[in-house]
């Protein structure tokens, strides 16, 4: 069984490491994984930059139907870095810590689920 990434160049050189973002080398501003073009002046001279594990919890929802990979009840929600960008992410619940807006989270690099004989790689969020 070998382990794929969810997307390619979303990780840094290790699968099990960091996300990698960019850095826009014309107008400075950070960038999230899988930019292309700066969205803020259009440049492709992007500089990689791996990302920390942690965020805010900007907002949230449970999703009372299943996903392609995800048995309902599951939550999903937008995860702000401290770089100004948000990413979409499946939610992990922690007993005893319900989601709040503004809560720090951190994120988890794991299998999310099988794709014949792979683990798809990708990345999840938990209350810290
Ligand atoms: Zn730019």
């Amino acid at each position: 069984m070998a382990k794929v990434p969810l997307r390619e160049n979303l990780f840094t050189e290790r699968i099990d490491g960091n996300l990698m973002g960019y850095k826009c080398k014309s107008c400075h501003h950070m960038l999230p994984p899988l930019t292309i073009t700066c969205q803020y002046c259009f440049s492709n001279d992007l500089e990689p930059i791996p990302l920390g594990k942690r965020g805010k919890l900007f907002a949230f929802t449970t999703n009372f139907l299943n996903s392609a990979h995800f048995q309902a009840p599951f939550s999903t929600g937008y995860v702000e870095f401290p770089e100004g960008f948000k990413l979409f992410s499946v939610l992990e619940k922690i007993e005893g810590k319900p989601f709040e807006i503004g809560m720090e989270m951190e994120m988890l690099i794991q299998k999310l689920w099988d794709k014949g004989e792979d683990e798809v790689i990708g990345y999840k969020f938990r209350p810290v």
